[in-house]
């Protein structure tokens, strides 16, 4: 069958040293996970790999592939060729012709010879195709600055010639970095730091608490909304519902009123934590910004922190609601995460939440309200939905049966 090819601009993994074949190889499945079912093989050459997709795979599902794998720098889509001036020549014609160039005004011709035994050096090479570009579209003209149009050639095992080239999403591979757990609620900001952190390689799984009737039904579907569409970035997520009314009424019934919201944050971070130890994940991840709440200053963090059995990330904590709001527009989630839909019933928020906790008087307090048993009640209720790579529904099941499965 025939093939369409893109060329992939590796970026930071360019730089790694001995562990460079081991994220390259995370990046190839990554994007061949995307494009399931469909076909398709890669090819590495120097800082570019060479995807070769079946024909009948359309474009919109390898440009949405593409756009959404960390790894990836920038991509195009080429043409491939016998490393032959005619022939050469006569494929930058047919890439040429199918070029919409009404609004353009200037062209440039980038050649790249990394096979130094093609006998056309670079600057000659460039200037065939320069007359050529003239002769397909006549009113370009040449500017090395800032072109509207550029061609490029890169001659290396076989010649390969592409324009428009398009930038990527940068980062590392996701799976690379390890496996962390994200809290997400149906915010703004979560998505955003899941987003920050499958950028650096991490995989990530999310954990919503869920207080039904408190929280609507609609409330949940937002929080499923927001999980597939962080999906592809991801490369594919679970999503553990935990339902926690429970929990949270006997925190609203026995602690201190202004602490609520800290007892509450309290007990996400050890039910979290008992997920990311019995998945065997690394990390806690959160939305949090410093001073964004009263649950997000320094003391109320640092508490926080204590509670919890693993490593908490916090990839927003220096960023302003701006920055973030403009990431989560660029990425899909923010129209969702906007919907009215409250996350937290205001019954469970104080007037008065403590700022400025003492991290010794709050984990004595904690320790007096018995929530280990609505943690593991609410662990043995959790579900688990799970989302591809390109951001579908694969499946739910209980986190108990898979729990047992574990075991066995
Ligand atoms: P977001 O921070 O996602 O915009 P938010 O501002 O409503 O939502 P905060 O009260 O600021 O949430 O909570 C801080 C962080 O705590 C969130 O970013 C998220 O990581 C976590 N979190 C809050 N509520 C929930 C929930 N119901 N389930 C899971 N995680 C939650
Ligand atoms: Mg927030």
């Amino acid at each position: 069958m025939p093939k369409q090819l893109y060329l992939i601009k590796e970026g930071e993994i360019s730089l790694k040293g001995l562990n460079r074949g081991l994220f390259e190889k995370r990046l190839k499945n990554n994007i061949k996970d995307k494009l399931r079912p469909y076909h398709s093989t890669t090819q590495r050459q120097k800082g570019r790999i060479y995807l070769f997709v079946d024909e009948d795979c359309p474009r919109e599902r390898i440009e949405h592939a593409l756009a959404t794998t960390f790894g990836i720098v920038g991509w195009a889509e080429a043409l491939m060729c016998e490393k032959d001036t005619e022939t050469i020549k006569a494929k930058a014609r047919c890439l040429l012709e199918k070029v919409d160039t009404s609004a353009m005004r200037t062209f440039k011709v980038v050649c790249r010879r990394e096979d130094k035994s093609f006998p056309v050096h670079s600057y000659d090479m460039a200037c065939i195709l320069a007359e050529l570009v003239h002769e397909v579209h006549p009113q370009l003209v040449v500017d090395l600055k800032k072109p509207d149009l550029v061609l490029h050639l890169e001659v290396r095992n076989n010649a390969f010639l592409y324009t428009s080239d398009r930038s990527g999403v940068k980062g590392l591979p996701v799976g690379t970095a390890g496996r962390g757990l994200l809290l997400l609620s149906g915010g703004i900001d979560s998505p955003v730091a899941a987003y920050e952190m499958a950028k650096r390689g991490l995989k990530l799984d999310c954990l919503y608490f869920h207080a039904y009737p408190y929280t609507s039904d609609e409330a949940l579907e937002k929080v499923k909304t927001l999980a597939a569409t962080i999906a592809p970035y991801l490369n594919g997520t679970r999503l553990f519902v935990v339902p926690f009314t429970e929990g949270q009424l006997n925190i609203k019934e026995k602690a201190m009123p202004d602490a609520t919201t800290l007892m509450f944050r309290a007990s996400m971070m050890k039910l979290a934590s008992s997920v990311v130890r019995t998945e065997g994940m690394q990390c806690i991840v959160t939305g949090e910004a410093l001073s964004q709440v009263a649950s997000q200053t320094l003391a109320a963090m640092s508490f926080t922190d204590s509670m919890a059995e693993a490593l908490v990330l916090r990839p927003l904590v220096g960023m302003d609601k701006e920055e973030i709001i403009a990431i989560a527009r660029r990425i899909g989630t923010y129209e969702t995460s906007i919907l009215p839909y409250e996350d937290c019933c205001v019954i469970f928020s104080p007037k008065h939440p403590i700022t400025n906790p003492d991290k010794a008087e709050m984990t004595e307090h904690y320790a007096t309200l018995g929530m280990e048993s609505f943690i593991e009640s609410a662990l043995q209720e959790t579900k688990i939905y799970s989302y591809d790579a390109n951001g579908e529904a694969t499946g739910v099941w209980d986190f108990s049966t898979h729990l047992e499965r574990d075991q066995h």
